[in-house]
């Protein structure tokens, strides 16, 4: 890759194509992969990373919402997509985009029969989602008898699949938690599929359950974290490849005397002779404030240099007192060195939040 003269994000699909092979050496030959590419791919690129898996053949991909479903079609996909968190108002938009619905609750459940009956489908595919443990979407266990009759009253839809989603799949020490999630949702499945006459797709893990729980693969996977490199422990990162890079370029350097202050509020102030980097990137790139006044760094050519001062909408300021560098230098900001889970971490946060976090403005480019 050349040396980056401007902020981008640099996206690996080599390192994409890694992760998913790892996560399917993981799983049986005829557990289904659903790849979830929602929030622009965590922070990717949604249409590009869905194109690549598309040629690999994944068999699913999963959004949270309906405009970014809309958004893959847009793209040119055609793999079937779920939309986990979809709401009534766009269930007609669904429909005319064949996007498959999550009805997670009798309301969902009832506005969505109501327009595939008004728009004369026929076994329409749907999920069923059931809330065990995480409380978030889904019908509790004992809706089963109700979902299934309200079900069996119409056939303009068909449960492709029944699903649930994990609270505490990474943790170890919420082992028994986990089972016990596992149990009830086998439980549900199992009356659910025998009052319904037809036995749907069946998937509860995320990436980490992946990753510890084999006995929970079943018909389907559903994994995001995973395929962009990390694995939600140190073990795990090390199979695993960072598919983002974030990088900039030194823009200006400057030479500060002891006792003057740098950014915003004068937030920072040096306590001997110091030099100074300014990066075109900022709050509105996705560098959270919370990265300012010395917990986020970045590093140049190499070496830590730590963010003084606050973090403003379009860049951040650094000491690079002890760094050799000039201006032009390039900037990593996170990537395979420092990982995006590592600065998130420093901001007592995850690489979830800083990798989704990166904005549209931020130019992506593409490895392959
Ligand atoms: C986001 C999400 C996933 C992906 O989880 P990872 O930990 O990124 O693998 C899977 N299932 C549901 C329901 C989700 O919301």
């Amino acid at each position: 890759m050349p040396k980056a003269q401007e902020t981008v994000l640099e996206i690996d699909l080599k390192a994409l194509k890694h992760n998913f092979d790892y996560l399917k050496s993981k799983l049986n030959n005829n557990t289904k992969i659903t790849a979830v590419v929602k929030a622009f791919a965590y922070g990717s690129d949604a249409a590009v990373v869905a194109q690549y898996l598309q040629k690999l053949n994944v068999d699913y991909f999963a959004v949270a919402y309906t405009n970014e479903g809309i958004a893959l079609r847009d793209a040119g996909i055609t793999t079937p997509i779920l939309i986990l968190h979809p709401q009534p108002v766009n269930f007609k938009l669904i429909i005319e985009h064949c996007l498959e619905p999550n009805l997670y609750n009798a309301k969902v459940l009832n506005a969505f029969i109501k327009i595939a009956e008004e728009t004369q489908q026929s076994n329409y595919p749907v999920h069923i989602k059931f809330n065990t443990g995480l409380n978030r979407l889904g019908f509790w266990e004992n809706d089963v008898d109700d979902v299934v009759s309200r079900l069996n009253s119409t056939n303009t839809i068909k449960v492709a699949s029944v699903f649930s989603h994990l609270a505490a799949s990474e943790a170890k020490n919420e082992k028994e938690f986990t089972v016990a999630q596992i149990e009830t949702f086998n439980t549900i499945v199992a009356r659910f599929s025998k009052k319904i006459g037809y036995t749907p797709t069946k998937h509860i893990c995320n990436t980490s359950g992946i990753l510890n729980y084999p006995e929970a693969h079943f018909d389907m996977v559903r994994t995001g974290i995973g395929l962009y490199g990390f694995g939600n422990s140190k073990m795990e990162d090390l199979h695993l490849k960072p598919i983002a890079t974030l990088k900039s370029i030194l823009s200006q350097i400057h030479h500060i005397e002891k006792g003057e202050t740098v950014g915003y509020n004068r937030a920072y102030t040096s306590d001997a002779p110091k030099k100074t980097a300014t990066i075109p990137i900022g709050h509105a790139d996705g560098v959270s404030r919370h990265y300012g006044n010395g917990k986020g760094y970045v590093l140049i050519n190499g070496e830590k240099a730590s963010i003084i001062g606050n973090v403003c909408m379009d860049m951040i300021m650094v000491d690079i007192t002890s760094i050799n560098c000039e201006e032009g230098d390039e900037v990593q900001i996170f990537g395979k060195e420092t990982t995006a889970e590592d600065l998130a971490r420093t901001t007592n946060t995850i690489s979830y939040e800083l990798l989704t976090a990166i904005s549209q403005r931020v130019k992506r480019v593409f490895r392959s």
